[in-house]
């Protein structure tokens, strides 16, 4: 199971970082509350959760993505499907009004470098955030 992971997750050519503990999420290797899934994107629960409700949306194949920065027209599809899973979701949990993120480099807060959605509701949200 890891080795078909590792094949996959090193096929990609633009985007060569490493792999991160959200591979082992997407592997199952290490255990998440998931929200929602299909054959492209996994949704969990933020194990460190900054409002009552922090999932993470991510795609299961990490090389598609380590950063929004790198993003190009191939990647519309899956961003768009992100979107659209978000605002699934959002709906089907009940959420309300909700907060989307996608932190972008280290000095935004970026610590995971596979690509993530940030989906914060159930309290009153700020603006601008921190
Ligand atoms: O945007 P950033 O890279 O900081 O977000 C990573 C997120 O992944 C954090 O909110 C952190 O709590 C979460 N995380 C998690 N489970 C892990 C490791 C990190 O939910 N095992």
């Amino acid at each position: 199971e890891n080795n078909r992971w590792a094949g996959i997750l090193h096929a990609g050519k633009r985007d060569e970082a490493e792999q991160t503990i959200f591979d082992k999420i997407v592997a199952k290797s290490i255990p998440s509350q998931v929200v929602f899934e299909d054959d492209k994107v996994l949704v969990f629960k933020d194990i460190n959760p900054q409002a009552p409700t922090h999932l993470l949306v991510i795609p299961k194949r990490r090389e598609t993505l380590s950063q929004l920065r790198f993003a190009t027209a191939e990647h519309e599809g899956i961003l768009g499907h992100m979107l659209a899973v978000v605002a699934k979701v959002a709906s089907e949990e009940g959420l309300g009004d909700y907060r989307l993120v996608v932190n972008d480099g280290r000095g935004a807060g970026q610590e995971v470098f596979h690509l993530h959605m940030h989906v914060l509701a159930g309290r009153p949200l700020t603006w601008p955030p921190g």
